[in-house]
């Protein structure tokens, strides 16, 4: 018998715990089917609110949901990577508290996994609706740059919602970084993947984490993490700024020879000076993020704490 372990990472997520386990066990006949044990593991990602004492009632009903607890709030990616590490299943899949990751479909991903070979099978979803219009635009320009600047794959839309053999769960928590952009890390481990579409499902309960700045900081995480275009792009600014600077000299010395020397060019010495000034700043700003992450990486700071665990 395989045993499937389902990760949920939860933060404030009190109505949506015992709600998850109740759509997750209607999916109970078609793993038995499969000859498929379940076990449920929430993480609960430093909640504020009693969600931590959602998941106890659960555990003592059921002795196949299990917990980890957070110290404090840590983020997603640290909840995913905890779960992963308690994972004891051949199967792994990750779902989101809210519902917004449909139990209904974990049969056609099993059947994916168990008869057509694959090693994962990831969701993305092919609408936005329900999502702000500026957010949507934001996110698609981020997924083509990533095309562009990265050598991962970024798929438009994916989600974390993702069933695994235990290989590549172990091919994942190989990878000990600190800064875990855990998008970036399933298409780094490679492995074959199928891809399932569907349409945006919006929470059952409680609201959404993420506002458009926190988005924003999360995308360029992900561009530090997954590249290193931007310091070649500083690079390159340099070497332009090299070529103009160059043919600016020549350009002034045959003028004083040829015509003599007024002395004027004061306001575009200032041009010059501030719009110089201003790219070094920003190339600095670009090696000094990277500079950051390394730091934080050197320390080696562990990914989360546990406070309790069931
Ligand atoms: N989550 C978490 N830690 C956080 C933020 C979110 O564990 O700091 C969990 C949350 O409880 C949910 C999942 O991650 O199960 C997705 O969060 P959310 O629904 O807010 O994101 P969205 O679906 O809007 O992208
Ligand atoms: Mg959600």
């Amino acid at each position: 018998m395989k045993l499937l372990s389902v990760i949920i990472p939860c933060y404030n997520e009190e109505e949506n715990v015992p709600y998850f386990y109740a759509e997750m066990l209607k999916q109970e006949a078609v793993l038995k089917e499969r000859d498929i044990a379940l076990e449920l593991i929430y993480v609960d990602d430093g909640s504020k609110d009693r969600t931590v004492e959602e998941i106890k009632k659960l555990h003592e009903r059921d002795g196949r949901v299990h917990m980890v607890s957070f110290s404090r709030n840590f983020g997603k990616e640290a909840g995913i990577y905890a779960g992963l590490r308690k994972a004891a299943g051949d199967y792994v899949v990750l779902m989101d508290a809210d519902l917004q990751d449909p139990p209904s479909l974990l049969p056609e991903m099993l059947r994916y996994l168990e008869e057509e070979g694959y090693d994962s099978v990831a969701t993305r979803r092919v609408t936005r609706k329900g999502e702000p219009v500026i957010r949507s635009f934001f996110a698609r320009r981020f997924y083509a740059l990533m095309q562009r600047i990265s050598q991962t794959e970024f798929v438009d839309g994916a989600r974390d919602y993702r069933l695994m053999k235990r290989p590549v769960v172990d091919a994942i928590l190989s990878m000990t970084e600190y800064n875990r952009f855990t998008k970036g890390i399933f298409g780094w481990v490679g492995f074959r993947t199928k891809w399932l579409e569907y349409e945006n499902i919006e929470r059952v309960k409680g609201e959404t984490k993420w506002n458009f700045w926190k988005l924003f900081l999360y995308s360029l995480d992900g561009i530090l993490a997954f590249s290193t275009m931007p310091l070649a792009f500083v690079s390159v600014i340099g070497l332009i700024f090299c070529v103009l600077a160059f043919v600016l000299i020549v350009f002034t010395i045959v003028r004083t020879v040829i015509f003599g020397d007024p002395t004027s060019g004061w306001p575009s010495l200032v041009c010059i000076i501030a719009l110089i000034s201003g790219v070094q700043l920003l190339c600095l700003g670009i090696v000094g993020q990277y500079l950051s992450k390394m730091y934080m990486e050197v320390k080696n700071r562990p990914i989360y704490l546990v406070k309790e665990e069931l």
